[in-house]
Formats: structure tokens, C-alpha cells, sequence
């Protein structure tokens, strides 16, 4: 594998377990009661056509053609889920925060993975590039700062969760995430 896609991946995989750990923390009581499940087999199966997610989850095929990776206790990928899995938060989410600081702190969070994957080739995000050959030609100096400026949000974000408040300065590092259409 090229080494810049692999040292990406194992960054990426870092950023994503940390997001996925606080995501989960954040939602799991009220997603466990949902009747109304967002999750759909067409989104999971973005997990299994994009060559950068495949290496990552290391899967080839739905687990189930109408549910896909959901099973009865959430999400059957351990790492490398499509990043609108972290990105989408339904109204109750939203709703139920606390105040706009909490808002604004968990959208923030869950588009970290979706941010440090941005204009891989020109606009388009690394998990949208589905031909495996077209992974050399990223542009992983982009990818690098993006994935950077991701980690610089997080750190804030941690901060902010557990001492329950922002640290100075760290508007500017949440004000550079980016938020998908
Ligand atoms: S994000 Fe909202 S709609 Fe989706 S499973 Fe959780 S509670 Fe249900
Ligand atoms: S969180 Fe998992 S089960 Fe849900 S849509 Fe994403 S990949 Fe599919």
C-alpha cells in the first residue's frame, strides 16, 4: 500500500475511534429506545464501495440485504463506517442538548470524520473515490492538514466535555470544521 494512504489510515483510524467513542457516549441512551432507526441498508453499503473505507473495515459484503450492518445492538462495523454515520444527528439529538454550546460542540464532533477526508482529488472526499487505483493520486497534503485541524477540534471538544467547558481560544479550531451539504 502507499505509504502516505497508510500512515493517513492509521491517523484516520485513531481519529475515528475517538469520535465514535464520544458519539456513542453521547446518543447510544437515546438511539437504543429509537422506533424509528435511521440507519439503511443503501448508506452501510458505503462502507463496502469505497476502497479507503474497505481497508479500514475490512469488509466486502452487507451482513443483511435489507438492514446491512445494523444489527440489534447498533452498528456491526467496529471501525471504517461511512462518515455520515457520525455526521447525521436527528432533531431529538439536537433537541434535547443542554444549551447551543452543546449543539454546536456535538456537530462539531461528528463531522470531524467527514472534515479530515474532504478534497481528496479536487472536492471530492476520499470515501467517494471508488476506484482503488485513484488512491495514489490523493492529495494527502490536504488530507494531512484537514485530519490535523480535526484532531486540533477534538482535543477542545474533549476538554469541553470533561471539564464542562471550552478551553480559551479553541473557537477558531471548531469554527474550521467543515459541515457536509
Ligand atoms: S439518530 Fe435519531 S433517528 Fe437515528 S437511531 Fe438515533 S434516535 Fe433514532
Ligand atoms: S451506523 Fe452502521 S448500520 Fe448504521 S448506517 Fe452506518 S454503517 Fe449502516
Amino acid at each position: 500500500m502507499n505509504k502516505h494512504l497508510q500512515l493517513f489510515i492509521e491517523r484516520y483510524t485513531e481519529l475515528e475511534r475517538e469520535v465514535q467513542r464520544l458519539v456513542t457516549g453521547l446518543c447510544n441512551s437515546l438511539c437504543a429506545q429509537c422506533t424509528q432507526i435511521c440507519c439503511r441498508a443503501d448508506i452501510c453499503e458505503e462502507a463496502i464501495e469505497s476502497p479507503f473505507l474497505r481497508l479500514i473495515n475490512k469488509r466486502t459484503q452487507l451482513d443483511s440485504d435489507a438492514y446491512g450492518f445494523l444489527t440489534t445492538t447498533g452498528c456491526g462495523i467496529e471501525i471504517g463506517r461511512p462518515t455520515v454515520c457520525y455526521e447525521y444527528f436527528c432533531y431529538d439529538h439536537l433537541y434535547y442538548q443542554p444549551d447551543e454550546v452543546h449543539e454546536k460542540v456535538m456537530r462539531v464532533l461528528g463531522a470531524l470524520p467527514a472534515h479530515a477526508t474532504r478534497n481528496a482529488i479536487g472536492d471530492a472526499p476520499l470515501s467517494e473515490i471508488l476506484q482503488e487505483e485513484k488512491l495514489a493520486e490523493v492529495d494527502f497534503q490536504t488530507l494531512e492538514k484537514q485530519l490535523g485541524e480535526s484532531f486540533q477540534a477534538l482535543e477542545a471538544i474533549k476538554s469541553f466535555y470533561n471539564e464542562g467547558a471550552l478551553p480559551e481560544s479553541s473557537d477558531r479550531a471548531l469554527d474550521r470544521i467543515t459541515f457536509s451539504e
